[in-house]
């Protein structure tokens, strides 16, 4: 496995894959990698010829009041994992590397980032969009590998791409979780155990309403309600947002009567330090 922190030479030593037409899999992270990471790097590996995955702590996507400076590091551990799963290249780019000084080119989306986690993080969608952005045009991958846990950011990237014609497929992998249902995520390790015995609660809430709209029920308020009333049982949690919207437009729904298509539902909830996102997909 190759580790690059320059462009330069990253491009220089793709550019033979791409002339010879190799598929390239692009699997972007901030590092410190779990199951759930390690899982787009398996459907990757299976997929395409050459992985790429970038370990890059974005700051364009933390506002100034979160959790950029202390979010969890660990290189070593990453770059052992994803030796361990066949990636073939890791790109480690320090911040100057991606945003010049005088850096002032961001992508920004009208709509998408209206709804949702860009109700409280405003500018964390730009942050994405920009860098994701950027990580296309430096790797220029034929797939590029994300998870169903950040279906919001899904969307962007795939409206960004179909608006700006980059030629990538986007796959999207299902949400990898630990026995008790929790999504895997990097910040779950900011948890107290109190916190971390309570944070189920923000799926086992969201399961219910999946249960509550197959079972037919039409008022999409009063499962709103119920979701949050069951995880306002622990003490730990602040709710952000729940919201059931349409899974491609991201607008609320009001009710499901005569509603056709994809529903999401998906909840943002602290638990003491901790933002915590997850979502549920349901087809009507
Ligand atoms: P992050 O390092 O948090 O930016 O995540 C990098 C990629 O891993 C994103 O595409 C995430 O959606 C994905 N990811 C994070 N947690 C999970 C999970 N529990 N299951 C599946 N994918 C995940």
């Amino acid at each position: 496995m190759k580790t690059f922190e320059n462009i330069t030479e990253l491009r220089g030593f793709l550019k033979k894959f791409h002339k010879e037409d190799k598929t390239i899999g692009l699997v972007p992270t901030m590092g410190y990698l779990h199951e759930g990471h390690m899982s787009l790097v398996k459907t990757a590996r299976k997929e395409c010829d050459i992985i790429v995955a970038s370990i890059f702590v974005n700051p364009a996507q933390f506002a100034p009041n979160e959790d950029l400076e202390s979010y969890p590091r660990d290189l070593k551990k990453d770059l052992h994992l994803l030796e361990k799963e066949g990636c073939d290249i890791v790109f480690l780019p320090e911040n100057n590397e991606i945003y010049n000084n005088d850096f002032e080119t961001y992508i920004n989306l009208e709509k998408l980032p209206k709804h949702l986690c860009g109700l409280s993080r405003p500018t964390h969608f730009r942050g994405v969009a920009t860098v994701v952005t950027k990580l296309f045009n430096i790797i220029q991958p034929g797939k590029a590998y994300f998870g169903q846990k950040d279906y919001q950011q899904i969307l962007v990237i795939k409206k960004l791409i179909r608006d700006l014609n980059v030629p990538v497929k986007i796959i999207m992998c299902p949400i990898v979780r630990n026995d008790d249902g929790l999504a895997l995520s990097s910040r779950n390790m900011y948890l107290t155990k109190d916190e971390r015995k309570d944070a189920v609660l923000l799926h086992q809430s969201l399961l219910k309403g999946v249960e509550r709209i197959k079972a037919g029920n039409k008022e999409i308020n009063e499962i709103i309600v119920d979701i949050k009333a069951i995880i306002s049982q622990s003490q730990h949690a602040k709710v952000d947002y729940i919201s059931i919207s349409n899974g491609e437009t991201l607008k609320e729904i009001g009710s499901i009567k005569g509603y056709k298509g994809l529903v999401l539902l998906a909840g943002a909830v602290r638990f003491g330090k901790s933002r915590l996102i997850d979502n549920e997909l349901v087809e009507l």
